[in-house]
This record gives C-alpha cells, structure tokens and sequence, in this order.
C-alpha cells in the first residue's frame, strides 16, 4: 500500500495531525496504532473530563532542552488556534469558565476522541488498527514501514512511556534509531508522578492532605531552589503526591539522574518566617495551660506538629508554656519548611507523562528530523513535558499543527 503520509500512533497528537492535515489537502493518509481502537490515553484526560488546553500559556510551564523553540512553537500554534481548529472544524465547543483551564463543553474526552475520529472518517482516512510498528526505513520515494507499508512522509506520534496500558511503551526509541544519534535523544523518565521520600515519620499521617507552599531544592546543601509550586499535598506511605506535587516531580527526578539527592520543603503555613512565628508564638501565648498541640490546632493539623513535634524531641512537652524561645523558632521553621528527601518516584505506570525524548533541538520548526527530512515527531515522544492543567495536550495540539504544516509543505 502507498500512502503520502503515515502517521505511527492515533493518540491525542497523532490524531489531531491527521485532522489538520486532511483539513488542507486529500491527500493519502494513514494512521496506524497497536491498539483496537484510537485515543485510549486520551479518554483517560483530565480524569475523564479532557482538560484539552489553558489560557495561560507559557514556556515557563514545561521542560524541554530548547525554550526557545518551544516559545516560537507556541507562538505560531497557540491555544486560540487549536481551539479554534476543535471548534470551527472538529464542532467541539468549549466551556465557558472563569479559570484559565480549558476544557470540551460536554466535560467529556470521548467528545474530543470522537470529534477526529469522525472527521477522520468523514475524510477518508485509513485507520489501520492492531498493527504495531516495528521499523522505518528509508526507501527511494520516501519510507517502508514494518517492510510492506510505503509512504512519502512519516510522522512518529507514538508518545513516551507512560501509562504502558494505553499502548506507549517507550518505542520512539527504537523506531528513531536508525534516524539519530546518540545527542537526539534525551533518556525517557516518568514525570507528573507521585515521589518517594526518605523519611519514614510521614507513614503515620498517610492520607493526610494540606494546602501548601513546595520549594524543591537541589540537595541539602545548597538554597539552590530547582522548582516551585502551590497547592494540596497528599502524604502517602511511600511519601507524597497531589498535583502540586507531580508539577514538580520531573525536576526532582533530573536533579537524582544527575546524582543529586533533591530535599522539598513544605510550607505548611504558606507564609514568610517572621509572620508565622507571630502567629505560633500568639498562640502558645494564648494558650499556655494547654498542649503544644492543642495550642497550635488552629494553624496546623495535629497529626503533622505531632511529627514535627518528634523531629525536635519536644514530644513529651505538656504545656505551651513550657516550650522555649529556641523552640519555638524551631517549630516556625519545621512548620514552614518541613524537609523531606526524595529518594525516587513511583514508575512510569503511575506517571501522568514522560520526561525525555527526541530533543527539541534535533527537529526543525516543523517538527521535521534535522537528519531526515520527510520524517515528522511530535505530541509526547519530544523532549518537551508540561505541568498539570492541560499543558500537555496543548503541547501535542501545537507540535501536530506544526508537523501537519511540515508534511504538507513536504508534499507539495
Ligand atoms: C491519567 C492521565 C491523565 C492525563 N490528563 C491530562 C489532562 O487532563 N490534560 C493534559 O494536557 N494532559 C493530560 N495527560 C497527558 C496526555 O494524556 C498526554 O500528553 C497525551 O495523551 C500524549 O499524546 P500522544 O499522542 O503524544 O501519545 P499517546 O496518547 O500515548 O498516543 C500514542 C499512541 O501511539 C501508539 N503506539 C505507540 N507505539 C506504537 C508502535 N510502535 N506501533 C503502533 N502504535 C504505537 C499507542 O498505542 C498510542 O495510541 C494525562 C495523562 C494521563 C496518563
């Protein structure tokens, strides 16, 4: 079979690629996937509900090897222009909200997962299903997939290595073996993912939530702060999740590929030292006959002081009154910067992306390996990872818009 295009995945950005595509030009075009059925991660989004962009973008949100290519993808192929794209060609309308978070009016990601779908078949696309691919090799016209399948252009959508169940299990690396060298690739790691940490006194409060300030710092050495974020932390008998948590996490596992050994600090009061040690202080004064405990319940869960209690030795300290200066400056810092050590992350069948990937810096604008022209990459098997909040899928609306523009121009 001949096509002009064959496009390695049907998720989020494999699809919306072939949607663009087919929007210019009829041109032939296949979209081939392992699983029976297209967009299975994308049905997952957003916990069913697809949250598909954000009005607030900015390279500041992801990690990726070039900002500056990232800037001018995003530029060129903004959130208004996918959106717009879903809207006037694909009929998906977006709620009207007063955040910046962008999601399908019906709050539903099979809306969106149909919507190409549809399209696609609507503008006779070739869905070729249960079909893994294997190999890409060039050949005089173009590409020979899997040895049978010919196409003038490729593009790999295959995504990263996440959530392995939904069918990407990391062969972007093989696939683009052939093609790059060792400097095209960064190594594939789980990020948006729930962390380990070393300190087993937060196996008590498992569970637990609170709202909170995180500074990730590059070990304990050092005030060299590596990320930053706000939000509702959840600790966990390994250590700590919650979406504040997981935008982070990629940091925290470059700096331990990198050797370092990663500290968070939790500002449980989300306050500066000197206000919340006024506001301890007015309490144990306060409160003087009662507990340390009791005293601060106000400010503080009780099961977390009770750790940081622990982590000063003043657990047998019966009353508010008892507790010194020294100590009370130390329970302002424990409770504004409550320490613990990342030793790892949960696996890639737990992370929301992947870290890792074709570098940016290998394709061109348009999303076209610099050593191979005619062959396309984008959505989640690039070097390019976001924060929670639909930065994500708005990469691979970006990446796909940019890709499909390059295809076409290849083809004309
Ligand atoms: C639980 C969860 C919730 C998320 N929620 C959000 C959210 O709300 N907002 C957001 O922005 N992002 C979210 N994300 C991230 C988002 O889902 C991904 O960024 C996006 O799906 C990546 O799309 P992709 O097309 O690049 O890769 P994928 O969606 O992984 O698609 C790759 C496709 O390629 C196929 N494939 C892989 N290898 C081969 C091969 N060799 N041969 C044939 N087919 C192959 C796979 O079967 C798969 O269908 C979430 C992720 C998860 C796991």
């Amino acid at each position: 079979m001949n096509y002009d295009v064959l496009i390695i995945g049907a998720g989020a950005s494999g699809l919306y690629c072939a949607c663009r595509i087919l929007s210019e030009s009829r041109v032939r075009l296949g979209i081939i996937d392992s699983n029976d059925s297209v967009g299975k991660k994308l049905l997952m989004t957003g916990a069913g509900r697809c949250n598909i962009s954000n009005y607030d973008m900015d390279p500041r949100f992801y990690m990726t090897d070039s900002p500056d290519m990232l800037a001018r993808l995003l530029r060129h192929h903004d959130e208004k222009v996918s959106l717009d794209f879903f809207r006037d060609e694909l009929g998906v309308l977006m709620a009207e909200r007063d955040d910046k978070l962008c999601y399908p009016a019906t709050y539903r990601s099979d809306t969106v997962v149909n919507a190409m779908r549809n399209y696609l078949i609507d503008n006779d696309a070739d869905f070729i299903m249960n079909t893994q691919v294997y190999s890409i090799s060039r050949d005089d016209g173009g590409f020979t997939v899997n040895g049978s399948l010919h196409s003038k252009t490729i593009v790999i959508a295959v995504g990263g290595a996440s959530y392995s169940r939904t069918g990407s299990n990391g062969s972007i690396l093989k696939l683009a073996a052939p093609f790059t060298g060792s400097g095209d690739i960064a190594p594939l790691y789980p990020a948006l993912v729930p962390l380990k940490t070393m300190e087993k006194d937060i196996t008590s409060i498992s569970g637990a939530r609170a709202y909170c300030d995180l500074n990730l710092y590059e070990d304990s050495r050092t005030d060299k702060v590596l990320a930053e974020s706000s939000g509702e932390i959840l600790f966990t008998q390994y250590g700590v999740s919650g979406i504040c948590v997981l935008d982070i996490s990629g940091y925290a596992i470059k700096a331990m590929t990198e050797g370092k050994r990663p500290v968070l600090s939790v500002n449980l009061l989300k306050m500066s030292y000197p206000k919340a040690r006024v506001e301890v202080e007015t309490n144990l004064l306060n409160f003087p006959d009662r507990s340390p405990s009791q005293a601060l319940n106000g400010l503080i869960r009780d099961d977390i002081l009770a750790i940081i209690l622990g982590r000063l030795n003043l657990t047998e300290v019966r009353h508010a009154s008892d507790l010194s200066r020294a100590d009370i400056d130390n329970i302002t810092g424990c409770m504004i910067s409550f320490k613990l050590t990342i030793t790892g992350s949960l696996s890639f069948d737990n992370a929301q992306i992947t870290t890792g990937g074709i570098m940016l810096s290998s394709v061109n604008d348009q999303m076209e390996l610099k050593s191979t022209p005619g062959l396309f990459i984008c959505g989640e098997a690039l070097n390019c990872n976001g924060i929670c909040g639909g930065y994500n899928l708005q990469f691979c609306w970006s990446s796909a818009s940019a890709a499909a523009e390059g295809v076409l121009s290849c083809l004309n």
